[in-house]
């Protein structure tokens, strides 16, 4: 059945002749709405209302959007693969650096004439808490703002964005028609011809910025995982470390973890789906404290990885990021007894001068560091490290620099994830002196990165002549190489006569090495 109104028109300052002028613009806005507006922008629940979502920044944002999709999905959203055909348009933004925070503000500039059609704007995660409801100031066509920590009460949020769109549209109409009659109503006074409407926008604003209140987790069953193999669980959201560099105590909320019991569940139901690799999660896995009441079943972190690894079906199990203060010997412990559990650990050093690791608070110094690195090392598997160095640091010194290089030659890493200090509101070094100019940042980030280079080149070269069990992701066209993981996380193309599934797992000789990937062919 369509849809049908009735206006009833109560206003005491209008004359007839501008009461029939009111009615009639509000009588063409409501039908305009009606007919022009898709259904999708309608408050039913079971509409088909359309949505795009770009993701900025690290693989929590990742997983955070996919577990976004799943709920818009669940309450009756499509989602689409461009702006154009969306009626909710989404940013999961990222702002740990300033240019990933600036790219969001390009984005909604880029779009905002698009709000002319109707299309709701919406900025999720570190840079909607960070910049709250600044950010409708910067960019008023927003209508939803929506940190991290708020994720669970989105549902909540989407209805009322709904309802207050359709309730401002009509509010909208209404205002129009007072304005365009006072106008109608000045322009026949003076003799005038008749014609032309004002605009006039309704703004709606729907904000969710828990800040560090919640000491809930963001759970979900309607997770949209985008990889049918390989999937990311989260076991522990926020940080309570505050390192004076970094906003996310700021913008992800205070530490709070989930229970072992829910993330065994959630691990089981995706082995049962047919997943075989499972990435945990945390801003700091390894600080993770199982809030289970049951002191039986209760587990340390490196119990709840062995218990993940041992789920049947699960091949491969990673966890990022750890944080070297709270990281254990049990997790090496871990790593030896149980085989699906990866030969990878990502231990972001930040510096290697215990100085500057004062500075940043840290909670760790080198000498505590390398313990963890000696006890990685002295494991039965051989386990590749890799870790996050930021240079210029407030008053890092070239002496402080040359104990990061030295550092890059003593432990041998992997592979290094290379920053420039970016320095991010409300951190306690926002303050301090010393800054170091933008062009010396760059230097030292170019040092490190050749410095890493050439020990990468060393690194690779040791797994020539080894046979690798990957995990296939995919075939490159252009190379005519298939791309597999091994569980070093290190890519390794390789070629086979007859295609392996994307998927499966295979065995592959390493026949050459670059300094980011090995090349090779299938051995089974
Ligand atoms: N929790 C992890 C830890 O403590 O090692 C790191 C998580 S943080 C989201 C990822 C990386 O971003 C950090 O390891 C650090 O190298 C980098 N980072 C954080 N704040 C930064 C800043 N203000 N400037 C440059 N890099 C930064
Ligand atoms: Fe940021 Fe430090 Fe927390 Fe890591 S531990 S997320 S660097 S505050």
């Amino acid at each position: 059945m369509g849809r049908t109104f009735r206006l009833i028109i109560h206003h005491p300052r209008f004359s007839p002749i501008l009461d029939a002028a009111a009615s009639t613009v509000i009588v063409r806005v409501i039908l305009s709405y009606m007919a022009g507006v898709p259904q999708s922008d309608a408050p039913h629940r079971n509409s088909s209302k359309t949505f795009y979502l770009e993701t900025f920044g690290c693989q929590m944002n990742v997983h955070d959007s996919e577990k976004v999709i799943g709920t818009l999905v669940h309450e009756g959203y499509r989602q689409v693969e461009t702006v154009e055909e969306a009626d909710l348009i989404l940013y999961n933004t990222c702002s740990i650096r300033d240019k990933a925070e600036q790219k969001v503000f390009h984005r909604l500039a880029d779009y905002k004439k698009l709000q002319a059609q109707g299309k709701k704007f919406g900025v999720l995660g570190c840079v909607a808490q960070q910049e709250g409801e600044k950010i409708f100031e910067r960019a008023p066509h927003v209508s939803l703002v929506c940190g991290s920590a708020s994720y669970r009460r989105l549902p909540e949020m989407l209805v009322q964005l709904e309802n207050a769109h359709v309730a401002g549209a009509l509010e909208a109409a209404t205002l129009e028609a007072g304005i365009e009659a006072r106008r109608l109503q000045a322009e026949l006074e003076a003799g005038h011809r008749v014609e032309g409407k004002r605009e006039v926008a309704k703004l709606v604003r729907i904000t969710g910025l828990d800040d560090r209140q919640t000491d809930e987790c963001f759970e979900t069953e309607f997770t949209a995982r985008t990889n049918p193999y390989r999937g990311y669980i989260t076991i522990i959201e926020g940080c309570d470390k505050f390192c004076s560099y970094c906003v996310v105590p700021f913008t992800r909320g205070k530490e709070r973890s989930r229970t072992s019991e829910s993330v065994l569940a959630e691990a089981r139901q995706m082995a049962d789906l047919g997943y075989s690799e499972i990435q945990l999660l945390g801003q700091n896995v390894n600080s993770y404290k199982d809030p289970t009441s049951d002191l039986g079943k209760k587990k340390s972190f490196a119990e709840l990885l062995a218990a993940v690894g041992e789920v049947p079906g699960i091949r491969r199990v990673r966890f990022t990021t750890s944080h070297p203060r709270d990281f254990g010997r049990d997790i090496v412990e871990a790593i030896d007894a149980v085989p699906t559990l990866c030969d990878h650990v990502h231990l972001p050093v930040q510096s290697g001068s215990t100085r500057v690791l004062d500075a940043m608070q840290r909670l760790y110094n080198r000498e505590q560091y390398m313990q963890r690195i000696a006890w990685i090392k002295a494991a039965k598997r051989d386990i590749s490290i890799t870790t996050d160095i930021i240079v210029g640091f407030p008053g890092e010194t070239e002496t402080d620099f040359g104990e990061t290089l030295s550092l890059l030659e003593e432990v041998g890493y992997d592979s290094v994830f290379t920053f420039k200090y970016s320095p991010r509101p409300n951190t306690p070094s926002l303050s301090l002196e010393d800054a170091i100019p933008d062009e010396e940042k760059a230097r030292r980030l170019e040092v490190v990165m050749a410095r890493q280079r050439e020990l990468q080149i060393t690194q690779y070269k040791k797994y020539i002549g080894a046979n690798l069990e990957v995990m296939v992701e995919g075939y490159n066209e252009g190379r005519g190489q298939w791309v597999g993981r091994t569980s070093h996380n290190k890519t390794l193309n390789f070629t086979a006569g007859l295609g392996p599934k994307v998927g499966s797992f295979a065995v592959v000789r390493v026949t050459a090495s670059f300094p980011n990937s090995l090349v090779g062919e299938l051995v089974i």
